[in-house]
C-alpha cells in the first residue's frame, strides 16, 4: 500500500510552492538582460522566467513552482513536456529534422493532414495546408478567399487574427496592435461581434460590398484575445446563412479555440455549424510551431507554387502534433470538458461572493471572468491587481479583452487544481481594496 505521506507529497507537487520572494534574484537578472536586448513590443504582465515545466506545473529560474493556467497562451495543450510528445519529437529528430514538405514528401505530415481532416466538421473531401503559426494560417485562408472569389471580406470588432499585415488587417482587438501600421489590406470591413445578422447585411454588406468580390467572413467561434466571448448558437447559424446568401466562405479562426481546448476538437462544433475553412495553430503541436488550414477540397484548389512555406509542416512539429492528437483523442479533450465545467461552476461561486468579479463563462478550458470596480464598471486596474496577486501566490493567468482574466491551462488540469485556482482567487478578492 502506498503510504499516505507519499500520496500527499505527490499531490502537493500539483500545487504551487514559492521558495523566494518574487521575482527571485535569478529571474530578476534574466529580466534585466531581456529588457536591454529584446523587442519592446512584447507584452509581459509579470516577471516569470521559466526554467522547466511538467504537466500543469512550471518552475522558475529560482526554483519557485507555479500552477500554469496560461499554457504559453493556450499552447501547451497536453501539459508541459508530456513524455509521449517528447518521445515523438525525439524519435523524429533522430531520423530527420527537415526536408521541406513543399518540395518533398514525408509520411508524418500526410498522416497529420488525414487525421485533422477526419476531425474537421466539414463534409466531403478536404485538403490541408501547414504553416508555422496562427497568423500564417490566417494569411493562407485570406489568399484562398481571394483566389476563390475576390478581395472583399468581413471580419469582426474585438477579433484577433494575428499581426502579419494580412492578418492584422482583419484584427480589430486593440488599437495599439494597428497603430502606426496603416495602410491595411483594402476590402476588409468590420461588423460588431454578435451584431444582429440582419443589421450586418443591411448596414454594412449592402452599403460597402461588391457581391462579385465578397469572398469570405472570418470569425472566431469564441472570441479569444477580444475577451473570451461566447456568442449564441443562433448568431453563428445566422453567419452561416449570411455566407450562403452571399456566396461567401465561412472561415473560422480556431487558432486559440481549436484542438480540444473547448472540450470538442473544434469550438465551431458547439454551434452545429459547418464552416468552409478552419484555421488552427497554438495547441496543435503542444508547443512546437505549427499551424494548419483545413478547407473544402474544391476551395483549396490552387496550383503548384501559389502558396507554400519552407518550414510549414516541419516533420518534428508534425510528429509532435500527431502525438498531441493521440492524447486529445485518448482523454484530454474529455478532461477539458469535465474540468472546464467544474472550473466555470467554481468561478461562478467566486463571482457570487465578491464585488470584484462577474461573468464566469467559457467552454471547456477556455474560461474567463471580468474584473469590475465598485460601480460595476469593467476595470483593467482591478484586473491587474488580481493578476499580480495570483502570480505572487504561484498562479499564472493572463488578461484578455479590456478587463477579463482568462484561464487557458493545459488540458490535463485536474479538478483539485481548478478548485485551488478558484479558492485562491476568492481569497485574493477578499483582500482587495478598490
Ligand atoms: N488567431 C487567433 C484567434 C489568435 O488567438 C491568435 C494568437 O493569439 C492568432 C490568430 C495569431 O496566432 P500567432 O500568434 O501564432 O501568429
Amino acid at each position: 500500500m502506498a503510504s499516505t505521506k507519499t500520496a500527499a507529497a505527490a499531490n502537493n507537487a500539483l500545487f504551487p510552492q514559492l521558495v523566494t520572494p518574487l521575482p527571485g534574484p535569478r529571474a530578476k537578472a534574466v529580466v534585466e538582460r531581456d529588457e536591454a536586448i529584446m523587442s519592446p513590443s512584447y507584452t509581459r504582465d509579470y516577471p516569470l522566467v521559466i526554467e522547466r515545466g511538467e504537466g500543469c506545473m512550471v518552475w522558475d529560474a529560482d526554483g519557485n513552482r507555479f500552477l500554469d493556467l496560461a499554457a504559453g497562451i493556450a499552447v501547451c495543450a497536453t501539459g508541459h513536456s508530456h513524455p509521449h510528445v517528447v518521445k515523438a519529437i525525439t524519435e523524429q529528430a533522430s531520423r530527420f529534422l527537415h526536408m521541406s514538405g513543399t518540395d518533398f514528401y514525408y509520411e508524418v505530415q500526410v498522416r497529420l493532414a488525414e487525421r485533422l481532416a477526419a476531425h474537421a466538421p466539414i463534409a466531403g473531401a478536404k485538403r490541408v495546408f501547414f504553416s508555422n503559426s496562427g497568423a500564417e494560417a490566417i494569411e493562407c485562408a485570406l489568399k484562398l478567399a481571394r483566389h476563390y472569389r475576390g478581395p472583399q471580406v468581413l471580419a469582426f470588432t474585438g477579433s484577433f487574427h494575428g499581426r502579419t499585415m494580412g492578418a492584422l488587417s482583419l484584427t480589430a482587438s486593440k488599437s495599439i496592435q494597428r497603430k502606426g501600421f496603416a495602410p491595411f489590406l483594402a476590402g476588409i470591413v468590420h461588423a460588431n461581434y454578435g451584431q444582429k445578422v440582419e443589421d450586418i447585411e443591411n448596414f454594412i454588406l449592402k452599403k460597402y460590398v461588391d457581391e462579385r468580390a465578397f469572398s469570405a467572413v472570418f470569425v472566431e467561434p469564441i472570441q479569444g484575445e477580444g475577451g473570451y466571448i461566447v456568442p449564441c448558437k443562433e448568431w453563428m447559424a445566422g453567419i452561416r446563412d449570411l455566407c450562403n446568401r452571399w456566396g461567401a466562405l465561412m472561415i473560422v479562426d480556431e487558432v486559440q479555440s481549436g484542438m480540444g481546448r473547448t472540450g470538442k476538437m473544434f469550438a465551431i462544433e458547439h454551434f452545429g455549424v459547418e464552416p468552409d475553412i478552419i484555421c488552427t495553430a497554438k495547441g496543435i503541436a503542444s508547443g512546437l510551431p505549427l499551424g494548419a488550414v483545413i478547407a473544402r477540397a474544391e476551395i483549396m484548389n490552387w496550383g503548384p507554387g501559389q502558396h507554400a512555406s519552407t518550414f510549414g509542416g516541419n516533420p518534428v512539429a508534425c510528429a509532435a502534433a500527431n502525438a498531441t492528437l493521440d492524447l486529445l483523442e485518448e482523454s484530454l479533450m474529455d478532461n477539458a470538458r469535465v474540468v472546464g465545467e467544474h472550473l466555470i461552476a467554481r468561478l461562478e461561486e467566486v463571482c457570487d461572493h465578491t464585488p470584484w468579479l462577474i461573468g464566469a463563462r467559457g467552454k471547456g478550458l477556455m474560461v474567463a471572468v471580468d474584473a469590475i470596480d465598485r460601480k460595476g464598471k469593467g476595470s483593467p486596474a482591478i484586473r491587474q491587481k488580481i493578476i499580480d496577486a495570483m502570480y505572487h501566490r504561484g498562479l499564472l493567468v493572463l488578461p484578455c479583452g479590456a478587463h477579463s482574466i482568462r484561464f487557458c491551462p493545459p488540458l490535463c488540469l485536474t479538478k483539485e487544481q481548478a478548485d485551488f485556482a478558484a479558492d485562491t482567487l476568492a481569497e485574493i478578492c477578499a483582500t482587495l481594496e478598490g
